[in-house]
């Protein structure tokens, strides 16, 4: 904790309801990039958070494992352990059912992408 003094409790108050916006408004971003790498290949929780962390998503395990635990009641990815070096870790893989998700997610991004970065609107 750094010595200088802290901002004012306004000012703190208003960090903490951006971030809390930008959390919410990147959710969708961050459950897509999940079931994407999820699909390519079986992946636990600490490589999902280093490749979140890589595209500046900081996730804290708290966040996170409520995620995969949703994406997999969906349906969308399946968890199994897996034991390596002698730690039993568990590994989610995309279902038939997250890569049609994925298709339906791809279709919208698309459409989303094209009009959020039209320049000429
Ligand atoms: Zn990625």
């Amino acid at each position: 904790m750094p010595l200088h003094k802290s901002p004012s409790r306004a000012r703190s108050r208003h960090i903490g309801r951006s971030d809390q916006l930008n959390r919410q408004l990147f959710l969708g971003f961050v459950r897509t990039h999940i079931l994407l790498h999820a699909i390519e290949a079986s992946i636990c929780g600490v490589e999902i958070t280093e490749e979140l962390g890589r595209h500046g998503y900081r996730m804290s395990p708290g966040t996170l494992y409520p995620i995969l635990h949703d994406l997999a009641s969906a349906g969308y990815l399946k968890c199994a352990p897996k034991v390596e070096s002698g730690r039993v870790r568990k590994y989610y893989t995309g279902t038939a059912r997250g890569r049609w998700a994925l298709g339906e997610a791809k279709k919208r991004l698309k459409e989303l992408v094209e009009e959020v970065l039209d320049e000429k609107r």
